[in-house]
């Protein structure tokens, strides 16, 4: 049996998590961790029977305690609520699922016990790439990508060295803005953004799928998974989303993994790694395909890819403020404080205003999410 605990059960990546083990008889959940929708975490306490269950808010804990007191499981909550599922002794896979920079701390905590980690919490990585990587290596704990885009790079580095990597060629469809011109995105509004063309996606991810932000946050996650420097990662817009991304070699061989655009096989991979497992659904019908088109990304309209890079080159706090200034505006947005176009000029200005801190420690990650917090809560 594989034990694995969720972070984040109840979303998007958490619930399809679930349904790749629901297909799979042989893994065991040992714990759940959700922030706030405890009738769905309920369900799946009754279906998946974990010996834990966190709940980020107190008062919502003790709701769900009462709800389940028939069974046998121990309701925790808060910080220390996620990081006790996060270092539960008979788990052995840690699946990151949470949105935010919360999963930072558990994360840390998960690699101190030696627990391989299938990471979709793409922000531990923006943030804290440095901190991460040594400490994984150190206690000899496994990052396993389900990030669809880093997955495919993964699977396309299988049984080749990583010194004969020359660039990583990271796939985007463009989301549903692409082609258009900013004095056209000055309309958008908050239905246009959450529709994707090709995935179905978290609230949050939607919209910085819309912005670009999104491949932005992906390509400073590639630095860090894949030991590379950003200008060694080339975003290559291919609106299909049939391509999830490629690894050009040394020789000049290009390798891909291409498929439908399905989360469970990059997080049934990462759960099985190094193996393959059947898994049920649709399949590529190149027939029916025909063509696939490829762009060069318009980082002028979309400057928050731009930003990224520039975030990136530096190992410092500046990646925290344009991912802490990102997850900010977009809720903003969503909250329909803000204008679509002020999302950029937002992580922008935040950038702009930073004085950055190099290798920064966690305390010092933190600190640069409040500092800029504090300074959006003043101005927008
Ligand atoms: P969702 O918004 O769908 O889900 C987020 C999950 O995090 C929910 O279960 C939510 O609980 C939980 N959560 C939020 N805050 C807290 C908290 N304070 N304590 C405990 N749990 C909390 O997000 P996604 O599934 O879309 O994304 C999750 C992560 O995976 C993100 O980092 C995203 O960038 C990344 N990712 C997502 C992909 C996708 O296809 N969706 C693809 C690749 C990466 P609740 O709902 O109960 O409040």
């Amino acid at each position: 049996m594989k034990k694995i605990a969720i972070l984040g059960s109840t979303g998007s990546i958490g619930t399809q998590t679930l349904e790749v083990v629901r297909e799979n008889k042989d893994i065991e959940v040992t714990a759940l961790a959700a922030g706030n929708n405890i009738k769905l975490l309920e369900e799946q306490i009754r279906e998946f029977h974990p010996a834990k269950a966190a709940v980020w808010d107190e008062k919502r804990a003790w709701e769900l305690k009462e709800k389940v007191k028939d069974l046998e499981v121990k309701i925790v909550s808060g910080m220390e609520g996620l990081i006790e599922v996060a270092t539960d002794e008979r788990m052995e896979i840690l699946v990151t699922a949470i949105v935010g920079m919360i999963g930072l701390r558990p994360t840390i905590a998960a690699i101190q016990r030696g627990k391989d980690i299938a990471l979709a919490n793409k922000e531990t990585l923006v943030t804290a790439g440095h901190l991460i990587m040594p400490l994984a290596k150190e206690y000899d704990s496994a990052i396993l990508p389900v990030d669809s885009e880093h997955s495919a790079i993964f699977q396309s580095m299988q049984g080749s060295n990583r010194s004969e990597v020359k660039k990583i060629l990271l796939t985007a469809s463009g989301g549903p803005f692409r082609g258009m011109k900013k004095e056209e995105l000055t309309k958008i509004k908050v239905e246009d953004a959450l529709k994707h063309p090709n995935w179905s996606m978290g609230r949050k991810i939607t919209i910085d799928s819309s912005t670009m932000v999104n491949k932005g946050l992906e390509v400073i996650e590639a630095k860090w998974l894949f030991g590379v420097s950003v200008d060694d990662v080339q975003v290559v817009v291919q609106p299909q989303s049939v391509i999830h991304s490629m690894v050009e070699f040394v020789d000049g061989a290009v390798m891909a993994q291409l498929g439908t655009p399905d989360m469970k096989l990059p997080i049934q991979y990462a759960l099985y790694y190094p193996k393959r497992r059947l898994l049920s659904g649709d399949r590529l019908d190149f027939w029916k395909i025909g063509k696939l088109d490829f762009e060069k990304p318009d980082m002028d309209t979309f400057y928050g890819l731009r930003l990224a890079y520039e975030a990136g080159r530096e190992d410092s706090t500046l990646s925290t403020v344009f991912n802490a200034a990102n997850e900010k505006a977009v809720s903003l947005f969503l909250d329909r404080k803000i204008s679509y176009l002020q999302i950029p000029e937002i992580i922008q200005r935040c950038m702009e205003n930073h004085r950055s801190v190099f290798h920064p420690s966690v305390e010092e990650i933190l600190e640069a999410e409040r500092e800029t917090y504090e300074y959006i809560e003043g101005r927008w």
